[in-house]
């Protein structure tokens, strides 16, 4: 196989990685290549497809600014909606022919020698100046190590990995977990199978869902008056913001969002104390993700429902038994028990100066200088990286802030006529002393157990901030926190930034 090397190596293509390759087109100066092991765009788009699968920000706001799409059919949208738009954004801006799917990284180190990244693929290496990791932070499925779950004789999957092929009528089930992803399955499937066993280890706080359709007429004034969508789109931005007030000023303000979720509770589930008692949770509200769902109470309510409180303690042949000691019968086990997040499995394939894995850098507790550089690692930028996640707003909102923050630094790399440059370790730290500060006093660190926090305890995973003040963050590229090296005389530029790439 032969080897072939580029400005810039982009891994995955998701929302973050779509995003990188648009800018890095647009600008038209340097090559790159965007790798993805899925067989088409998307990222978590792509491979979560379980029924009732969509997002609870608003479709408005969940979408680039420089693609603004008219034609959302619900104010907040489902999955295949928000795939096909991912789709749409790949071809509309011209990445296509950048992107090699069905193209697994397995490696990715530091040459000092020759300073740039090798990644090795399981269609080869490649040799990148820059690195952009996009592999976002929901990415491998977590499943739960229960013990005899290797003797289990049915059918098993996450909610990550659905397996369409699997008839689920008529089909007993056990379904762990309670976050984001099961809330959405869960009312879907409960009308096709015969028995659902929802095992819930925390309660979720769930509040009403504000979904409905879009009108015929919105939409044509969306596509007739572009700027209206803006507007919308900043209002419906300014009012998530005013959730940081609770989350991280002052979460005893959080308390106003517990009578309403309360409120939500005793409506759906009225009649119903024992499972108002085994739905009520005992930490505070926004500790973890708050669910938005008009579903999810009814379903429970559902006579071929169970909430079974605890774990699954155990798996059989053809059963699971929970915490109460009690044996059910089961055909297909489902895993909404979410993704290695701290834990950041990528970060066992990144070797960066002196061979040093990120994962060991990291020593269980992730962290980055704005998300995205991390010292050590010259040349890398992670987009969603440590301390970038949000519990209220638009992802996408980050994402375009860290994409302007890597752009900013190509540029003054050009401008300076450097080819490696690395945070340095002082800068990176005091940036994540004054984050950690910042996290003191919200409600993520109230007690609750969440994969929020690493091994450590600490909160490696949220912005604890305005959203607006990571952008002005990452505004511009702060050149005097990094170490920068100009490239040799004889440096070459690699590949060519018009050349297409053949899948
Ligand atoms: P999650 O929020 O991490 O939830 C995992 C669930 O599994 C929790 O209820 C957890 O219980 C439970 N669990 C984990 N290990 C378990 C075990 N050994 N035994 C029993 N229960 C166990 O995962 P998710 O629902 O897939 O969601 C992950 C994230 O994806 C969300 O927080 C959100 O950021 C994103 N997401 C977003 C949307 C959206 O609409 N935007 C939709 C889906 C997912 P504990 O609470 O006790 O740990």
């Amino acid at each position: 196989m032969t080897t072939e090397s580029f400005d810039v190596a982009i891994v995955g293509s998701g929302f973050s990685g779509l995003a990188a390759a648009i800018n890095l087109k647009r600008e038209g100066k340097r090559s790159f290549v965007v790798l993805e092991r899925g067989d088409d765009v998307g990222g978590t788009w792509h491979f979560n497809t379980y029924p009732g699968c969509g997002c609870d920000v608003p479709s408005h706001l969940y979408s680039f600014s420089f693609a603004p799409n008219p034609e959302w059919s619900q104010t907040y949208s489902l999955q295949p909606e928000i795939r096909d738009y991912l789709r749409r954004c790949a071809d509309d801006f011209g990445v296509r022919p950048q992107i090699r799917t069905g193209t697994e990284v397995t490696a990715a180190s530091w040459n000092e020698d020759e300073r740039l990244w090798e990644v090795a693929t399981s269609g080869g290496e490649i040799r990148a100046r820059v690195v952009v990791g996009a592999m976002g932070p929901l990415t491998e499925p977590r499943i739960p190590d229960i013990p005899g779950l290797d003797r289990f004789e049915g059918k098993t999957m996450h909610s990550a990995r659905w397996d369409h092929d699997y008839d689920l009528r008529g089909k007993r089930v056990a379904s762990i977990g309670t976050g984001a992803s099961a809330i959405q399955y869960v009312p879907a499937i409960q009308p096709d199978v015969a028995q659902l066993h929802v095992f819930q280890r925390t309660p979720p706080w769930i509040f009403p869902h504000s979904n409905r359709d879009i009108h015929d007429f919105e939409r044509r004034i969306y596509r007739a008056f572009p700027p209206l969508q803006k507007l919308v789109r900043g209002g419906i931005y300014a009012t998530r913001e005013l959730a940081v007030l609770g989350f991280v000023k002052n979460p005893r303000l959080m308390g106003v969002a517990e009578l309403a979720a309360k409120r939500h509770m005793q409506k759906q589930l009225k009649g119903r104390p024992d499972l108002i008692e085994k739905g009520t949770p005992d930490y505070e509200i926004g500790c973890k993700r708050i669910l938005p769902s008009n579903r999810w109470y009814p379903a429970l309510r559902r006579p071929n429902v169970e909430l079974v409180t605890g774990s699954v303690e155990e798996v059989r042949a053809n059963s699971v038994v929970g915490a109460d000691g009690v044996e059910r019968e089961v055909d297909a086990i489902i895993f909404g028990t979410g993704f290695e997040v701290t834990d950041m499995p990528a970060s066992r394939l990144v070797q960066g100066r002196d061979g040093r894995l990120l994962h060991d850098q990291w020593h269980g507790s992730p962290n980055a200088h704005k998300g995205a550089t991390v010292s050590g690692f010259p040349n890398l930028f992670l987009l969603l990286g440590p301390n970038t996640g949000l519990g209220h707003s638009s992802m996408v909102y980050m994402i375009e802030s860290q994409v302007a923050y890597l752009m900013a630094a190509l540029r003054e790399m050009d401008e300076r006529g450097a080819d490696v440059i690395d945070v340095r370790a002082d800068a990176a730290s005091s940036y994540n002393a004054a984050l950690d500060e910042r996290m003191d006093g919200t409600v993520w660190n109230t007690g609750c157990a969440s994969w929020y926090l690493d091994d450590t305890g600490r909160n490696a995973t949220l912005w604890p901030d305005w959203t607006w003040r990571f952008r002005q963050a990452t505004a511009r590229f702060d050149a005097d926190h990094y170490s920068i090296e100009s490239a040799p005389a004889n440096a070459e530029i690699a590949g060519d930034p018009a050349a297409p790439i053949a899948n």
